[in-house]
């Protein structure tokens, strides 16, 4: 019905490309076929003009369903510059500029309308003014609180197929896990959309995860190597973003600050700026980058952990979007594991959220290929290393630890459970600080039995023994350190345990002096 040489003219004409990236085509032809479909496709995998294209073709108005209220006028700038008619419709528009376009739309003037899904009070006056081909759900994982950035507004978008069934949808994401994607769709009253899921294969992004200690050194090292590069360092909190940033500025770095805390005038001024190269780092919390189209990015930080997958490989996904080489770091450290969990405690879904964090941790904690384990949490296997992750690069070299661990269990033994991992270390390592002398465990057996390992190393260790599942930490209890009924085999059954050798990787691969 739509036939080849026009997509491909479209493609060329309002967006100045020769070929479809994977999936787009399908995905069009799907839409021209009447389905209702819901794509999932990484950010900068081109999910815009899976309906932007079809807009361009179809008889009637496309209407856009965007959560991005700020950004709906660059977007429609855009496309209006590309010579396609686009207008939004929000409440703080005056009653005659929303006139004109209603009038628009009854002239068949306008192809694409963008709504925001608070707006919804619009949509049966667009209904009557004229003819609606299609309905594109932006950002759809909105709608779910099993993903990772639920909108209220959202859960009114089921309205729009049960009031108009014989339009068809597409609903479009960068995150959702299988779960996610059932309830978008449950949600949506599209049950029957059909699904493309595009790779989420970044195989320009280098991963890697360090320990979080000495982190500001640690970025000083990273940014000397990548001067002039654009790059975004993401932490949990607004004040943490401010620390950064002036810490960076007093090294000579051009770096702000950015979080939602902001006015709205200095948020839309630091985007632009760094838009257009004019500042070069970005201190950010999550409220940075949704929707942001800057192709340049060279590497993205998390100076903390994110809470879940999702939410890291849609930040990470901000870089290297023009498909060139990019990094991107990660600290890893059990202090903001600790804070993540209480978050997720009070966050009313806590059970959904402690899961998605322990798999975050698990990813972090990885002695196999991360790319791994990151694709198959989105359901995508792939059957070599990818050889551009940290432990590909650099792959844990094992040895028999089991006197290590015989050492720290014991010692965790002798704690009675009753220490958290930094004092566990200290008795291990011999530390006559105060805590240790004031609780009497420079008496114990085990006091100092490991002081050729450092504190940094022990950490890694105890990490590694945690996940192996000798050790567990009692989350709800101060963090103290307990054993598990497995770590009697190590203690009194000679169980053998492989321990990986800690890498010194920032050591290794990140000389303070630049290259
Ligand atoms: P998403 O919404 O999935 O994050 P966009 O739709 O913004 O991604 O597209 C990301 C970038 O890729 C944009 O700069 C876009 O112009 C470009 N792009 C999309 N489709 C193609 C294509 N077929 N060929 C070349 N570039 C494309
Ligand atoms: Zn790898």
């Amino acid at each position: 019905m739509v036939e080849e040489k026009d997509l491909l003219g479209a493609l060329k004409e309002y967006f100045g490309y020769d070929t479809f990236r994977p999936l787009q085509r399908q995905i069009i032809d799907s839409v021209f076929a009447g389905n209702d479909n819901m794509v999932i496709m990484p950010t900068g995998g081109g999910k815009s003009i899976c309906y932007q294209l079809p807009a361009t073709l179809l008889p009637g108005v496309t209407l856009v369903i965007s959560p991005l209220i700020a950004l709906m006028k660059d977007q429609v700038d855009g496309l209006t510059a590309n010579g396609i008619s686009a207008a939004f419709l929000n409440s703080s528009q005056a009653e005659d500029v929303q006139q004109e376009i209603f009038s628009r739309i009854s002239k068949n003037e306008i192809k694409l309308l963008y709504v925001a899904p608070e707006s919804l009070q619009y949509i049966d006056a667009v209904f009557s003014s004229g003819k609606i081909s299609l309905i594109a759900i932006d950002e759809a994982h909105c709608i779910s609180s099993w993903g990772h950035d639920f909108r209220p507004a959202y859960t009114q978008l089921g309205y729009l197929k049960s009031r108009h069934p014989e339009t068809p949808i597409i609903a479009l994401t960068a995150t959702a896990d299988k779960a996610t994607r059932k309830d978008i769709c449950d949600q949506l009253n599209i049950p029957a959309a059909k699904q493309f899921i595009a790779s989420f294969d970044r195989k320009n992004l280098s991963l890697e995860v360090r320990p979080g200690n000495k982190k500001l050194d640690q970025i000083i090292a990273f940014l000397k190597k990548r001067p002039d590069q654009s790059g975004i360092i993401y932490c949990l909190s607004r004040k943490n973003t401010e620390e950064l940033a002036v810490k960076l500025k007093s090294k000579g770095f051009d770096a702000e600050a950015y979080h939602a805390g902001l006015s709205h005038s200095d948020r839309i001024k630091i985007q632009e700026d760094f838009i257009q190269d004019k500042n070069q780092i970005i201190c950010a919390t999550v409220a940075f980058g949704m929707g942001i189209d800057k192709s340049n990015v060279r590497w993205v930080i998390h100076y903390n952990l994110p809470k879940n997958l999702e939410g890291y490989y849609q930040e990470i996904g901000r870089a290297g979007r023009d498909g060139l080489p990019s990094s991107t770091l990660l600290f890893h450290s059990y202090a903001d594991v600790v804070q993540l969990r209480k978050f997720a405690v009070n966050s009313g879904n806590s059970e959904v959220q402690m899961a998605k964090l322990d798999r975050m941790k698990q990813y972090a904690d990885a002695l196999s290929c991360r790319r791994k384990i990151l694709l198959s949490y989105f359901g995508e296997l792939i059957s070599e290393d990818c050889g551009n992750c940290d432990v590909c690069k650099n792959p844990p070299e094992f040895f028999d630890g089991t006197i290590l661990t015989q050492k720290a269990l014991s010692t965790i033994f002798r704690l009675k459970g009753q220490e958290s991992i930094s004092l566990v270390i200290d008795v291990l390592r011999g530390a006559h600080n105060a805590q240790v002398l004031e609780k009497g465990y420079q008496q114990l057996k085990t006091f100092g039995i490991a002081t050729d390992v450092s504190w940094r190393d022990w950490q890694q260790y105890l990490i590694q023994l945690i996940n192996l599942g000798y050790v567990e930490i009692a989350f709800h209890d101060q963090n103290k350190l307990r054993l598990t009924p497995l770590a009697k085999k190590v203690l009194f059954e000679k169980e053998k345990v492989r321990l990986a050798h800690v890498i010194q990787r920032e050591a290794a691969k990140e000389p303070v002096v630049a290259e």
